[in-house]
């Protein structure tokens, strides 16, 4: 049956050291999973739950990108997390058959407009206008697990303009990528081609136009970005 205009591509991204590319299919997020941040946006690390939101597929932006600075903000801020790319989903997924699902890893940044979460938050309404935003993912190529060095030690970092904003570990995780999986299958169907932000730790900030953006994981990759006009 033809359709009655062109199909939008498919989301996707790069697969480090080939030339297949990894279909996204959705992109489900985390927030609060990191207790210093956390506590930083007000919450209490010991009692919180981790939140769930999600963004568009076609918000993946490749490594290297220019971003057009976002409409209706004026606190654009940088949220560096570990990606973990699925390659098999399900649901109601047990803790310990989670680790199979992973096809690998990636760094990315959530971009969030603060200003319209923090109406969202005091509305009580929907975060999508402060995550789901045109070019809010961008992500590094992912680097397949069997290739990826991750550990608890591995150091999260984010600069901007060669200033470090944003450093801790991975073992900093309030719930591990094992418990995220798990968590989230209770709530959704997990498919191959599902991305997951793990969270962010402390260290959240505004950027500006021409700022240069560098996101970091120990073992699995660099992003580098620049904020555009
Ligand atoms: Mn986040």
């Amino acid at each position: 049956m033809p359709y009655i205009f062109e199909p939008p591509l498919q989301p996707n991204v790069a697969i480090k050291d080939s030339q297949n590319r990894f279909p996204v299919r959705r992109i489900y997020c985390i927030g609060k999973n990191y207790a210093d941040h956390t506590i930083e946006m007000g919450g209490d690390p010991k009692r919180d739950k981790p939140c769930y939101f999600s963004k568009p597929a076609d918000a993946v932006v490749e490594n290297g990108a220019t971003i057009p600075f976002p409409q209706m903000t004026n606190n654009l801020h940088h949220e560096v997390e570990l990606v973990v790319a699925l390659k098999d989903g399900g649901k109601d997924i047990k803790v310990e058959g989670a680790a199979s699902l992973i096809f690998g890893y990636a760094v990315g940044i959530d971009l969030t407009r603060r200003d319209l979460q923090k109406m969202a938050k005091g509305a009580g309404g929907p975060w999508d206008v402060a995550k789901g935003f045109d070019n809010s993912a961008p992500m590094s190529a992912i680097i397949p697990k069997e290739d990826a060095e991750l550990s608890a030690a591995s150091i999260i970092e984010l600069s901007v303009n060669g200033e470090v904003r944003q450093s801790s570990k991975i073992g900093e995780l309030i719930w591990s990528i094992e418990e995220t999986i798990c968590g989230l299958s209770k709530l959704f169907d997990l498919q191959p081609g599902d991305l997951i932000f793990t969270g962010t730790p402390a260290g959240v900030g505004a950027l500006k136009p021409g700022d240069k953006v560098i996101g970091s994981v120990d073992g699995v990759g660099t992003l580098s970005i620049m904020i555009g006009n």
